[in-house]
């Protein structure tokens, strides 16, 4: 609710610090208002916090500490309130955590005008210091966009002295921030030619953002269809409302096409939310849009936390991708929150995919959300065609990946001038380093995985923790010297035997850890989609909707990968991960694209569906298992996971903890474990884990918080719940 307290009156204040609750201050002079950002003591410190409300009368009014000062910023909307008060209860995740999301934007309380900013103002001289060399490759690397001088010097890591230098030089240029710089308006005027079912699905979603009001749309079409070319009219009539929209993308990479299509549409770019902005710059977006100024932000998941002032629609790209899901600090999944938020808010939701998550098609199929299916491919694009290659009949050698029929397509494809992407969902050179003579597997020293060989580092890398170390010439095991073996394949590996067989191709590896930054991935991508490239090697980032119109060949080297395990949702990832890359071939419709799936099951029901089975059946079976399981959708999980560093103090912890199940029997839900979780050990910490079972409608949320509430963990141990897990 909000209202207005006088000097003095007692109100609750949230801040973001951890354990902290809504406590109790004196109202300022001048008084303040529910929403205001405000600055408060908190033992020896002054914090930033935002006035929640009442306060609830814990402390004795003569004991209250005064609020210090109400910040020069806009208030904090109830509806975001309401917000974050409900994904905290949702996620059971403390209400100050999740104001951190949403107040992370350095500098809020920050004095206007005093801040100094750099770029790159004449040519270099030839002889340079190391350090004055990275200060002008990070200029140039924000491509000349301005920076404070605590980012330069973070991104060059230098002091200020150096950046000082330069200045004096005149080859770097110091100026006053500039206040507030509007974004440019974008013109929602026109409208796109929509053609086939996209007519249709347009006027659908135009009139649903008009109408106003909460609404989800589920947008299913195959790669190609036009869903953002359809989902941008939504976005030009919610513009047209003068309400603003929120577009979410699954990946960083995926952002530059995205605002050169959104400029060619509206005539100027959106603001940009990710961890590839500038600090400067995401200050100036989030008080943009606080001030309802930015019509349009394009975004990872954080955005959902802006301060939006008339929000009018959300768009989920890529809906059914797993990098929705933050694992780490507040576990909560994008995609649900969006939907959340657009519920308090009274707004429209449109998830598009062309492979939508199993839960999605399920809320579309029982009518809570309104399904949208664009059927074919835009023009004279098809689908591609699909086949899988048997590898039993191939008897490759040991160290071969690439089968016959595979080698002859790519031959003949690059050949003709085209492109063709061998896609292996394996980062590194090989997944396993092995010892021959004992059979010793070389593993990460803190987590429970294998290390992986990187020959473009020379290391040895656990893809869990990051943890490196030189490959050992001898085992570590039995000491053997000159036995250690790399055994099977990874990108890098992939990437010599494509060489080696093809030497005249052009052969580019696109792998998350071979760049090492965003804006490098972004160049190779380019590059790509601008033919420099004859063969393409990569994970599965290439399976995030880039467009390379002259790709026409995918070669998948181990379809079975994804399919063993025993996790509910592999048949689903497998089934959406390959419809992706497929997905990638043939798109600009001159000459129809191919699929080649390796696989050593291509009898398996998985394979089948992949290669073109009815997919409206494929998602019927896999719901009437999930129903069977009375697993999500149609039944509720929760994880909690243990971690320690003495693993059986954590295994009887969850162990004790599983015994006194009463609040959860209450309820009748079950608990199973503990187990080791699906990540067991990282960064020397040992993970356990309890799955919770409920039925859908039952207070899940208050039994495990009930539940989980009745043993203080020893020292050394902590307790998280991951409400909705990604793997059961
Ligand atoms: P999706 O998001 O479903 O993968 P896109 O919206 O990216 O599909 O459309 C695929 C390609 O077809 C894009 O290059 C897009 O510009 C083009 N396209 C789709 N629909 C139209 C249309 N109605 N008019 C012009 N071009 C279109
Ligand atoms: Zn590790």
């Amino acid at each position: 609710m909000d209202r207005v307290f006088g000097a003095g009156e007692r109100v609750g204040v949230l801040t973001a610090e951890p354990l902290g609750r809504v406590l109790d201050y004196r109202a300022p002079e001048g008084g303040c208002g529910s929403g205001d950002f405000v600055e408060v003591p908190l033992g020896p410190r002054k914090v930033l916090g935002v006035v929640w409300g009442q306060g609830d009368g814990s402390f004795d009014m003569a004991k209250l500490r005064s609020i210090s000062r109400v910040l020069d910023a806009p208030p904090m909307r109830d509806e975001l309130r309401s917000f974050l008060t409900r994904a905290a209860d949702y996620t059971l995740t403390p209400l100050s955590a999740m104001l951190r999301l949403a107040t992370r934007t350095p500098g809020l309380g920050a004095a206007p005008g005093t801040r100094r900013i750099y770029r790159l103002a004449g040519p270099a001289p030839n002889k340079l210091t190391d350090a004055r060399l990275r200060v002008i490759e990070a200029l140039r690397d924000y491509g000349g966009a301005s920076v404070t001088l605590a980012e330069l010097c973070e991104a060059a890591s230098c002091t200020a002295s150096v950046v000082k230098g330069l200045v004096t030089l005149g080859v770097i240029a110091e100026e006053d921030a500039p206040r507030d710089l509007p974004f440019p308006s974008l013109n929602p005027a026109g409208t796109a030619r929509l053609m086939g079912d996209q007519v249709a699905a347009g006027d659908a979603l135009v009139a649903a953002v008009a109408q106003g009001g909460y609404g989800t749309t589920l947008l299913k079409g195959v790669t190609g269809s036009g869903k953002t070319e359809v989902y941008l009219e939504a976005v030009a009539e919610c513009l047209r409302h003068g309400r603003q929209a929120l577009v979410l993308l699954p990946e960083i990479a995926l952002t530059a096409e995205f605002l050169t299509r959104v400029e060619a549409r509206f005539g100027a770019r959106p603001a940009e939310w990710h961890s590839g902005v500038t600090m400067t710059e995401r200050r100036r977006v989030w008080k943009m849009v606080g001030q309802g100024a930015a019509q349009m932000v394009v975004g990872a998941r954080s955005a959902l936390f802006l301060p939006f002032q008339h929000l009018g629609l959300i768009v989920v790209d890529e809906e059914h991708d797993t990098s929705y899901k933050q694992e780490e600090g507040v576990l909560y999944n994008a995609r649900d929150m969006a939907v959340l938020r657009a519920a308090i808010c009274g707004c429209q939701v449109v998830l598009a995919s062309a492979t939508p998550s199993l839960e999605s098609w399920v809320n579309a199929d029982q009518g809570k959300y309104t399904r949208l299916d664009l059927g074919a491919r835009y023009g004279a694009a098809e689908l591609p065609e699909m086949r899988a290659i048997d590898m039993r009949a191939e008897r490759l050698a040991a160290d071969r990946w690439i089968s016959e029929p595979l080698a002859k397509a790519v031959t003949a494809r690059v050949a003709a001038g085209e492109q063709a992407l061998l896609f292996l969902n394996r980062r590194g050179f090989a997944p396993v380093t092995i010892c021959r003579a004992c059979g010793h597997q070389v593993g990460c020293d803190h987590c429970d995985a294998r290390m992986v060989e990187h020959r473009f580092l020379k290391r040895l890398v656990c893809h869990q923790c990051g943890a490196t170390k030189p490959v050992p010439t001898a085992c570590p095991d039995c000491k053997v010297e000159g036995r250690m073996a790399p055994v099977g394949p990874g990108v890098e590996r992939l990437a010599e035997e494509v060489t080696a067989r093809f030497p005249e191709a052009r052969v580019a590896v696109l792998s998350s850890d071979l760049f090492g930054s965003a804006r490098a991935l972004k160049a190779q991508i380019e590059t790509i989609a601008q033919g420099g490239a004859d063969i393409i090697i990569g994970t599965q980032i290439v399976a995030k909707g880039h467009n390379f119109p002259l790709l026409t060949l995918v070669g998948v080297i181990d379809a079975d990968l994804g399919l063993q395990g025993s996790d509910l949702r592999a048949a689903e990832r497998t089934f959406q991960l390959m419809r992706q890359v497929a997905g990638r071939a043939g798109r600009s419709g001159e000459r129809r694209g191919v699929a080649l799936l390796q696989s050593h099951q291509p009898e398996h029901p998985v394979i089948r569906a992949i290669l073109g089975g009815d997919e409206e059946a494929f998602w019927r079976a896999e719901a009437a298992e999930r129903r069977a399981a009375g697993v999500p959708p149609y039944g509720r999980m929760a994880g909690v996971i243990l971690s320690g560093p003495d693993v059986q103090k954590v295994f009887d912890f969850g162990g004790e903890l599983a015994r006194r199940d009463g609040p959860l029997r209450r309820i009748g839900a079950q608990v199973f474990g503990p187990a080791p979780a699906p990540i067991a050990r990282v960064r020397g910490r040992h993970r356990v884990r309890l799955l919770v079972k409920a039925d859908k409608g039952v207070p899940l949320q208050a039994a495990l918080a009930e539940w989980v509430g009745q043993l203080k963990p020893p020292a050394n141990l902590r307790v998280a719940v991951d409400i909705d897990p990604q793997s059961f």
